[in-house]
């Protein structure tokens, strides 16, 4: 009797320290490991006509300072060239950009069929999350205009404008009031955005009392002005505004968000070859780009893209004599076209998900990776 008790103490023993150890076994394995966390949000930031050439010249002009781009841990370069033409325009590249589909130069959103080819935005859109778009030029000008129309020509901003209407979009922060309320059919679209339910305003000031829900902002005629002509901090203050709304929408729906965030008018500076507009114009897109990176470090699962739709101006830093003696003569900024040039430009990944941008990739590559991210 006690040899038979002493035998099942032992089984109960044995079977014991099985179970407790396949319990620790079963507890270490869900553990979460350190891992990057899937992404969730995307700032996808586009500076128009910013080569590599008007980044460096940015660095130059501000004694190698450091940009807050050269905090991106991941760098790679993406071919430009449009379905028609070596040299790209912004509309065939902001629809590669935003739909992963090389198009012909003028198309927004519509393949080289003229037919509509659906965007980054509009998928993260049917997945329920919360999106937005933010610029400096008129929120229906080409690069905006591709993350939410789909037209023949991007000329025709009426009709982009009335496709605004149309989706389901939670933010847009820009200009453009003459496509939304002075339009050919006299259509007043702010009316109807505010039925739907939009809070309009022509100022972020406006907005001071808003925090979640749909919100516009149409702060010009067409684009605001230029850094240099007065435009302030309107594109970081816009872009934390956006990420302020897009937060509680994403939250309260239980989702992430996507932002397009533009530094619109780098190239309107560099087609007119004006080196300190360029520079000015950067520095503006590069504190926006300071408040993504800054967001990511503190909201895990946030990926921020940060590149061009193609290079302006054709730049280049040159020393014309020959002579590199840094002493005697040091360099000069030289633009080689009024229009835009056919070289790669800089792609700047930042947080969750951004090793896979750290390639040679096509335009198109880029939310072809950003929906896969977003879906997998
Ligand atoms: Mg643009
Ligand atoms: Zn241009």
């Amino acid at each position: 009797m006690k040899k038979i008790s002493k035998t099942l103490r032992t089984v109960i023993e044995c079977t014991l320290v099985v179970l407790i150890g396949g319990l620790l076994i079963s507890l270490i394995n869900h553990i979460p490991t350190e891992k990057e966390p899937e992404v969730k949000n995307i700032i996808f930031m586009i500076g128009d006509g910013m080569g590599i050439s008007h980044i460096t010249a940015t660095m130059i002009e501000q004694d190698y300072a450091p940009l807050a781009l050269e905090r991106a841990e991941y760098i790679g370069l993406q071919k430009t060239y449009s379905a028609n033409n070596l040299i790209t325009d912004s509309a065939a590249a902001g629809t590669a950009l935003a739909a992963g589909t090389k198009t012909y130069n003028g198309a927004i959103g519509v393949d080289s069929d003229k037919q509509p080819v659906e965007n980054i935005r509009e998928v993260a859109e049917r997945l329920g999350m919360a999106t937005g778009v933010v610029a400096t030029y008129a929120v229906t000008h080409a690069t905006p205009a591709s993350f939410v129309g789909h037209v023949e020509s991007r000329h025709d901003q009426d009709r982009i404008a009335k496709q605004f209407l149309d989706s389901d979009i939670d933010v847009f922060f820009g200009g453009g009031q003459k496509f939304f309320s002075q339009r050919a059919d006299s259509l007043d679209l702010v009316a109807k955005l505010q039925e739907k339910g939009y809070t309009m305003s022509t100022s972020l000031e406006g907005l001071a009392d808003v925090h979640s829900g749909k919100a516009g902002i149409l702060a010009a005629r067409k684009g605001l002005p230029s850094i240099l002509k007065g435009r302030d901090t309107f594109l970081p203050d816009a872009t934390t505004k956006a990420l302020e709304i897009l937060t509680a929408n994403a939250k309260a729906a239980k989702s992430g968000f996507f932002l397009m965030v533009e530094g619109s008018q780098i190239d309107g500076e560099a087609h007119g070859n004006n080196l300190e507009g360029v520079v000015a114009e950067i520095l503006d897109f590069d504190a926006a780009v300071k408040i993504a990176f800054d967001y990511a470090d503190t909201h895990p699962g946030t990926l921020v893209v940060v590149t061009a739709d193609h290079e302006t101006g054709g730049l280049t830093i040159i020393n014309n004599n020959n002579r590199f003696d840094v002493a005697q003569n040091p360099y000069e900024y030289h633009f080689s076209t009024g229009g835009h040039s056919g070289g790669m430009v800089p792609i700047f990944a930042y947080g969750a998900g951004a090793d896979a941008f750290s390639r040679v990739l096509e335009n198109t590559d880029i939310p072809t990776i950003m929906k896969s991210l977003l879906t997998e």
